[in-house]
């Protein structure tokens, strides 16, 4: 789960992080009263959405004064921000933060988070901070200082230490950052983060280190647990047909650009099938993994998703009917293809439990299914209907 850049400081300020003065606007009014509150310019507007970029994007802007604010305020809030990780269509701004802008020294990249490769927290720092930093670890690699933990160890102050040496800090700044980075330890993993990152961390020209920007990235497998956290959930910031999906438990991820939408049971067989697609030569519009124990219920409402989205041409079903019968699924195609009624093609392969008496309720359902032999068979009618 994401959320947005408010939240994730009022977290830091909650574990002692240090972060600009500041609070959340829904209106250019309330932009203009916090503006006034701040009693310093400059001020700093920025666009919350769940994604970065913002500032490229035109999503964060410096005002010199009260004007400033307002002008910034309306210009931003309702805008449709487009940046390097929104896509194309870009993302709706309804919310803003207002801070006071600080006399930044240094940009600084720092984040912490579970590597899987090693089984360990990880902290990656460095002094090229403000960047993108795929782009730094794509060009210049030897910029990222990697310090890893053992979490039955936990973290000591020369895993600190390491990394504010390896940032060149100097001086008091090297106490505020390890003081800084224990914190952060504990933030990420108390709540079971995936990731905490701040770029940019800022040395200030008054010898300050503080966190200028705030992504905290949640492991929805641990939200059971983290209960305060659920209420930082923005669904306008989701996307629809996710938000449907995950009212039914069903592993629903929409892909931009795709056209044939699928339903696969087990995450390994959705990912084959949507390779399978792609070899057909078209492009997969969604992943979706309803599950191995998966009821007539949530095959309907899988089915009912995917049928909802303008962008599929075509569907493809490929199921192995293992724990979900394959007469079960066909019940949830049927019932949902009744209710929703089907526009465009498709194609259903299935094999195993009762496949026969599955088979037999597509054939007698009056319905226009195209029923593949086999895979590959699959894969040529999917292609077929790629082509149009
Ligand atoms: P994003 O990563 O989405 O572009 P940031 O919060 O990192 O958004 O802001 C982009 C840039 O704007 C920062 O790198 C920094 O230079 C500047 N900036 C952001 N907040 C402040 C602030 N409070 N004071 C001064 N400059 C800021
Ligand atoms: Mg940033």
């Amino acid at each position: 789960m994401k959320i947005h850049e408010f939240q994730a400081k009022e977290l830091f300020h909650k574990y002692g992080v240090p972060i600009p003065r500041g609070k959340a606007a829904f209106s250019v009014e309330e932009a203009r009263r916090i503006g006034a509150e701040l009693g310093t310019f400059p001020v700093v507007v920025k666009a919350q959405i769940h994604a970065g970029g913002r500032g490229k994007g035109g999503g964060v802007k410096l005002a010199g004064n009260a004007a400033e604010v307002d002008q910034y305020a309306s210009g931003i809030l309702g805008m449709t921000l487009v940046t390097r990780q929104t896509g194309p269509e870009g993302k709706i701004v309804k919310k803003l933060l207002i801070e006071e802008g600080l006399p930044i020294e240094k940009e600084l990249y720092l984040s912490v988070l579970p590597d899987r490769g090693t089984a360990k927290i990880v902290f990656m720092a460095s002094e090229a901070g403000g960047m993108d930093i795929e782009e730094v670890a794509a060009n210049t690699p030897e910029r990222i200082i990697k310090v890893y933990i053992d979490p039955l160890v936990g973290m000591k102050s020369f895993h600190a230490n390491e990394l504010a040496y390896g940032l060149n800090l100097t001086g008091d700044p090297v106490k505020q950052f390890t003081a800084m980075a224990a914190k952060l330890y504990k933030l990420c993993t108390d709540y079971d983060c995936s990731l905490v990152e701040i770029n940019p961390l800022v040395l200030t020209k008054d010898g300050r280190v503080i966190a200028l920007d705030a992504k905290i990235n949640f492991d929805d497998n641990a939200l059971y647990r983290h209960k305060d956290i659920l209420e930082y959930r923005d669904l306008d910031e989701e996307d629809p047909f996710e938000v449907e999906a995950s009212r039914y438990e069903l592993n629903y991820i929409k892909m931009p650009g795709g056209n044939i939408g699928n339903m696969v049971n087990g995450a390994g067989l959705a990912m084959a099938t949507m390779d399978l697609i792609a070899q057909a030569g078209a492009a997969p519009a969604n992943f979706l993994d309803v599950g191995g124990g998966a009821s007539a219920e949530q095959v309907e409402n899988g089915f009912r998703i995917i049928l909802a989205d303008p962008a599929v041409k075509g569907v493809l079903i490929n199921i192995f009917g293992g724990i979900l019968r394959c007469d079960r699924l066909a019940n949830g195609v049927v019932e949902a293809a009744k209710k929703v009624g089907i526009k465009v093609p498709v194609v259903i392969r299935m094999e195993g439990t009762n496949v026969e008496e599955g088979r037999r309720i597509l054939n007698e359902s009056g319905l226009n299914l195209i029923t593949a032999k086999d895979v590959s068979d699959a894969a040529q009618k999917i292609a077929a209907i790629a082509k149009g």
